[in-house]
């Protein structure tokens, strides 16, 4: 690539909008801003991420495919958090001019088309503008939901149950082992070997619940929603606040991640994969809670995902409590904060 206009070019070349172009989309990627049809039975949902080398992740550990995967995914997750249907993407990255001139570009728009197809998200627009020394991507993603269907974090009520999709504390078991110096291998030679591959993938490669919410907000079957980017303790709080109101959660009903326990095993000095499920982030699966009439409508599950009841909302406000063997102990949110 010799300047951002061949990038550009390039980019406008790999996007859906060129093979056929997506429904409500009136322009894409070439003008001074792209078009979206409006319907007025709908409404449309915007969130951005913000992706800064060193501070959320590191070049040596982060393949390019994967950072691009990763850009797309967080965003996907925030839309799915919601109960809404992503559709659009804008992608803006800054990176040094060395950068510039190898083939990172190629591959992290690889990583970021290849979920953005699997999912019929459109690229519609961005930016790219050279950085000192490090990468910055800024993901943004548009999704629609029917009117009056998004689901807030506002709306649990005492004696919904709440539930959480996929595993928890895989990603920041992943990322201990990232920064005590493992690294993904192409080929894994034994069972413990992908096994490791496989947890460093939950920090590296996040699936975004793009299913679980869509449903989620379809039949309505969500009172409140979150996605657990910071941490199950710290974004259990978030929807309590926001509902105004507290939790019971039950230990023995986390769905840990088994990976943890087959690459950590028992040794005393390991993190507990409680301590990982409560207070790892980056897991990117969805917390929600449900009316206790609508608990029957869940689906059991959805593309191979399933979900795990962990407990119920209750009356007193910004309580959240974890009941352990017949004890009850007060959860502190201590998730990931950028500013503590
Ligand atoms: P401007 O100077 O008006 O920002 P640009 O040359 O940056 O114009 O952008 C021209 C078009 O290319 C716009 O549609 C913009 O959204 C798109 N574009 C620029 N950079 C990217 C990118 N990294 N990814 C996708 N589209 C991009
Ligand atoms: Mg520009």
């Amino acid at each position: 690539m010799t300047s951002e206009f061949d990038f550009i070019e390039r980019i406008c070349r790999q996007t859906l909008v060129r093979k056929r172009r997506p429904v409500g989309l009136t322009r894409g990627i070439g003008d001074d801003a792209a078009i979206i049809k409006q319907h007025a039975e709908d409404e449309t949902l915007i969130t951005a991420d913000l992706l800064v080398e060193d501070v959320d992740f590191r070049r040596e550990w982060m393949p390019p495919r994967l950072l691009g995967h990763k850009a797309l995914a967080v965003s996907l997750s925030d839309i799915a958090a919601m109960g809404a249907r992503p559709r659009f993407a804008l992608l803006s990255i800054g990176v040094p001019h060395s950068i510039f001139r190898t083939t990172f570009l190629d591959e992290f728009y690889a990583g970021f088309f290849a979920l953005a197809d699997y999912y019929k998200i459109a690229l519609i627009g961005g930016d790219v503008s050279r950085t000192p020394d490090r990468i910055v991507v800024d993901s943004i993603v548009i999704g629609e939901a029917k009117r009056g269907h998004s689901i807030t974090r506002a709306g649990a009520r005492p004696g919904d149950k709440i539930f959480v999709t996929g595993t928890l504390g895989g990603a920041s078991g992943g990322l201990r082992l990232l920064m005590k110096g493992a690294r993904l291998t192409k080929k894994s030679a034994s069972q413990r070997s992908s096994s490791l591959n496989d947890l460093l993938l939950r920090q590296l490669r996040p699936e975004p619940r793009v299913a679980w919410g869509v449903q989620l907000g379809i039949k309505k079957l969500a009172s409140a929603m979150i996605d657990v980017s910071d941490g199950l303790s710290s974004d259990l709080a978030h929807l309590c606040e926001e509902s105004g109101v507290g939790a019971d959660v039950q230990a023995a009903r986390i769905p840990f991640d088994p990976l943890v326990m087959q690459v950590y095993g028992q040794s005393a000095a390991s993190p507990s994969p409680i301590d990982l499920a409560l207070n790892g982030g980056e897991d990117y699966e969805l917390l929600f809670t449900v009316r206790p009439r609508d608990v029957v409508r869940l689906p059991k599950r959805l593309n191979g995902v399933q979900i795990a009841q962990i407990g119920v909302i209750t009356k007193q406000r910004r309580r959240i409590r974890l009941m352990e063997n017949s004890r009850a102990r007060e959860l502190k949110p201590c998730g990931f904060a950028h500013f503590r």
